[in-house]
């Protein structure tokens, strides 16, 4: 296997491109992917700040480390969540390359502990809300991280999410017909309204094996097992049966995401009128001051159920 831009021995091949890549013109492909992607959805520009959305997997450093190669200024945060013999490692994970790369790059790395804010874990939590520990860990990292975008001034919020976390999501609102949560399935969702930080998931355009290949290539050090609350959920299911059509029909997933993409950018509306419809439903939070569409929003309801099922 020789590699399609230099012909050197190649390290990895893409079906999905009909290419293979030595290490070099590998990285560069990886680069040109995430740069191509903040261009082509108007992220964000060199001179704003943003702030990475950090787990100590590989896809949440190797957007870090990729956009801190490019010349961006980015910072981290990582959410404790206190999921024991979990959190303690990926914190590592995340520490080690803020000390190297970040450290050289000038980048600094916040973290919040869940624990600490709200005396208890996510664990703890989740059990005393009866809910599954995902979702009640999706809505803390949701707020924690909006929230430091906001009072941080950054200018921008980015996650790892690549193209099967993206293609997974997908079909799980497709199959069950969430209308809602296709509006908002967008790599770069506008900061509508004051309090709302903007998002962007630069890794779209790259499948999570092409992600796990670079962070092996430039010796990111990340936290390889699956958090262990996700066993069993559906998303890993909707990859499993992704992976098994990409493997018979390399290029589905990518037609699938980016299918909808450019089907979605006929149809919708203009950011500025989905920013006007935010406005007229969204208003501060009577508890914490973030925007809701309810008078307490989703975070500080759960919180106050969670306190309130505290055993006495
Ligand atoms: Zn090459
Ligand atoms: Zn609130």
């Amino acid at each position: 296997m020789r590699c399609k831009k230099c012909h050197e021995k190649a390290v990895i091949g893409l079906p999905r491109h009909n290419a293979a890549f030595c290490k070099p013109c590998f990285n560069e492909f990886v680069h040109d992917q995430v740069a191509r992607a903040i261009k082509s959805e108007r992220m964000f520009d060199p001179k704003d700040r943003i702030l990475v959305a950090v787990s100590g997997g590989k896809d949440s450093l190797a957007l870090w480390d990729i956009l801190l190669k490019l010349g961006y200024r980015a910072d981290a945060l990582y959410v404790d969540l206190g999921i024991a013999g979990y959190s303690e490692k990926s914190c590592e994970k995340v520490e080690r390359f803020a000390d190297t790369v970040g450290k050289a790059h000038n980048a600094s790395l916040l973290i919040h502990t869940v624990q600490e804010e709200e005396g208890a874990g996510i664990r703890e939590l989740a059990d005393l809300l009866h809910r599954p520990t995902c979702s009640a860990c999706g809505t803390i990292k949701r707020y924690q991280f909006n929230r430091a975008a906001v009072e941080h001034d950054y200018d921008v919020m980015a996650t790892g999410h690549n193209l099967d976390d993206e293609a997974a999501r997908l079909l799980g609102n497709v199959l069950h017909w969430q209308d809602e949560y296709l509006d908002k399935q967008s790599p770069s969702l506008p900061a509508s309204v004051e309090g709302f930080a903007k998002k962007v998931k630069p890794l779209y355009r790259l499948a999570e094996r092409e992600i796990a290949a670079y962070a092996v290539l430039n010796r990111i050090d990340y936290i390889v097992e699956e958090c262990p609350m996700a066993k069993g959920s559906k998303m890993l299911l909707y990859k499993e049966v992704l992976n098994r059509l990409e493997t018979e029909s390399p290029g589905t997933k990518q037609a699938f995401y980016w299918g909808f993409l450019e089907k979605q950018a006929k149809t919708q509306p203009a950011p500025a009128s989905m920013a006007e419809k935010d406005q007229a439903t969204l208003h501060p939070c009577a508890t914490c001051g973030q925007p809701t569409t309810a008078e307490i929003c989703s975070y500080c309801k759960m919180m106050a159920r969670a306190k309130a099922s505290t055993p006495h």
